[in-house]
This record gives structure tokens, C-alpha cells and sequence, in this order.
């Protein structure tokens, strides 16, 4: 295992793992754990704009620098005494930020200072396998296994806005645990292999894109009549 300190990936195309526009490893796996990037809001000055393309906000949400602009959720980094690097991109962070927000736009409104966001975290949950699932609450109570995986599934429909989109998720959620059927769906296109040397002369295989773009027939563009 070869460990390489302060490199980054800058793209991953045809099974190679690009550091530089000539330098890659060829691999057929990748395993992205790096995070996402907020999407770029063009406009917004640009030392508000921070690690990530994230936005700097202050405790009541508004950008730096734009009193009547507010950010909220993911793109928002609002950095706090307990929490320097920002809060984390959490689902829950989103939904209470989205609920004071909406109090502090009301409070501006009647002309009343707003109130300073303040971060309930209420613990964290992931699904492990089918049947499994870690859960950890605050004042350190910690469970697995399958109650873990009932709880999970639980809070995440109970988070669902609307009874319709409850009823929805939990029908297609039953009919993928009992039929085992994947939501996931990938488009492979065809590959043909060739046998390449690494630097060492070492035989690595690299997997060639056969069709070099996959280009299906769009449909024909319809006009009005
Ligand atoms: C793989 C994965 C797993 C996760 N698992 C968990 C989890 O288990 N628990 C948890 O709490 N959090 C989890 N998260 C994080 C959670 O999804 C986010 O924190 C949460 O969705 C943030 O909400 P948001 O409203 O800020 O952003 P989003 O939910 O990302 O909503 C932003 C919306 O804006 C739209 N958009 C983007 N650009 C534009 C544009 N230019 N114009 C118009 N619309 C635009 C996007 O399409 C999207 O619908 C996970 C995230 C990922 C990626």
C-alpha cells in the first residue's frame, strides 16, 4: 500500500484515478469519501464563499457581507464556539436551520431582532447491512443491530413531509426488502481489456472504454403544430 500525502483527485475517467491532467492511477475501483461541494450561487461576494464552495453565514443565517440574503442547509457553514470548522452537513441541520430561519424572517418583519441559530443535535444513525443499523443518541446511549435498523427506519419516515410521501417511501421500502430489488440502477458501457506495464514493468490490467461516449438516439424534438 502506497500512502500519498496532500494529493488530490481531480477527476476519475475511464477507470483512471486523475491527479493532474497527465498523472493517474489506473484503477476500477474508486471509493469517494471526500465530501460534496455546495453548488456555486453566482453573485455572492466572494469572501463569503469558503472550504467546499460553502457559504459564510453568521448565527442568523444571513451571507456575510448581504444582510437580505440567507443561506441555509449544506451550502450554509456556520461556524460555532463548539463546532469551529462549521456544522456538519446533516439533514437535521438543514431542517431546524429552515425552521428558524423562517421565525427570524417573521421577527424581522415586525421589526424584532432575530434569534441566534442554535444546534439541537439529537444523535446520528446508519444503516450497516439489511437487518442492521448503529445508533447513537446524545447522553451516550449507543444501540445496533436489528431494533437499530427499526429505529432508523422509523425516524427516516417519520422525517418525510406529508402522510402521502410516508404511505409512498414505506410501500417501496417493503417491496425492496421482500423482492431484494436494488433502486439502484447503473448504465455499464461495453469495455474490452488490454494488458498495460506499470512504471516497473509489473502487468496491470486497464479496462479500454469500447464505445468512447455512451450517445444513445435522443428523441426527435417535437414543434408545435
Ligand atoms: C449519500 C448521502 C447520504 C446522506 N445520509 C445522511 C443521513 O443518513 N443522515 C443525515 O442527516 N444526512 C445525510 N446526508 C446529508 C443530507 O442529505 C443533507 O445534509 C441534507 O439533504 C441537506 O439539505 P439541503 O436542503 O441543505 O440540501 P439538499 O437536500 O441537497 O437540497 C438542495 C436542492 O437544491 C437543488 N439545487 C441545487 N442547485 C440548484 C440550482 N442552481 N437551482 C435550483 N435548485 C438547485 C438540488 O437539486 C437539491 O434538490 C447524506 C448525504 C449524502 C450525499
Amino acid at each position: 500500500m502506497k500512502v500519498l500525502l496532500n494529493t488530490s483527485i481531480k477527476h476519475y475517467e475511464h477507470c483512471r484515478a486523475y491527479f493532474s491532467d497527465t498523472e493517474y492511477i489506473p484503477t476500477e475501483n474508486l471509493v469517494w469519501a471526500a465530501g460534496v461541494n455546495g453548488a456555486e450561487v453566482p453573485g455572492l461576494p466572494a469572501e463569503a464563499v469558503t472550504r467546499n464552495k460553502r457559504v459564510t453565514v453568521n448565527r442568523w443565517n444571513q451571507v456575510e457581507g448581504l444582510p437580505n440574503v440567507f443561506a441555509i442547509g449544506d451550502l450554509a457553514n456556520m461556524v460555532t464556539e463548539d463546532m469551529p470548522r462549521g456544522l456538519p452537513m446533516l439533514a437535521p441541520v438543514a431542517q431546524q436551520q429552515a425552521d428558524q430561519l423562517a421565525e427570524n424572517l417573521q421577527r424581522l418583519l415586525r421589526g424584532e431582532a432575530p434569534k441566534n441559530f442554535v444546534y439541537k443535535n439529537k444523535g446520528a444513525m446508519a444503516i450497516v447491512s439489511r437487518n442492521k443499523a448503529v445508533v447513537d443518541l446524545p447522553k451516550n446511549v449507543h444501540f445496533n443491530g436489528f431494533f437499530g435498523w427499526l429505529t432508523w427506519l422509523f425516524v427516516h419516515l417519520m422525517t418525510l413531509v406529508g402522510f402521502r410521501n410516508k404511505v409512498v417511501a414505506f410501500v417501496d421500502w417493503a417491496f425492496s426488502y421482500f423482492s431484494s430489488d436494488q433502486a439502484l440502477r447503473l448504465i455499464i458501457r461495453p469495455f474490452s481489456r488490454k494488458d498495460v506495464k506499470d512504471d516497473k514493468g509489473k502487468k496491470s490490467a486497464e479496462h479500454r472504454t469500447a464505445t468512447p461516449e455512451y450517445n444513445p438516439t435522443p428523441p426527435a424534438i417535437q414543434t408545435p403544430a
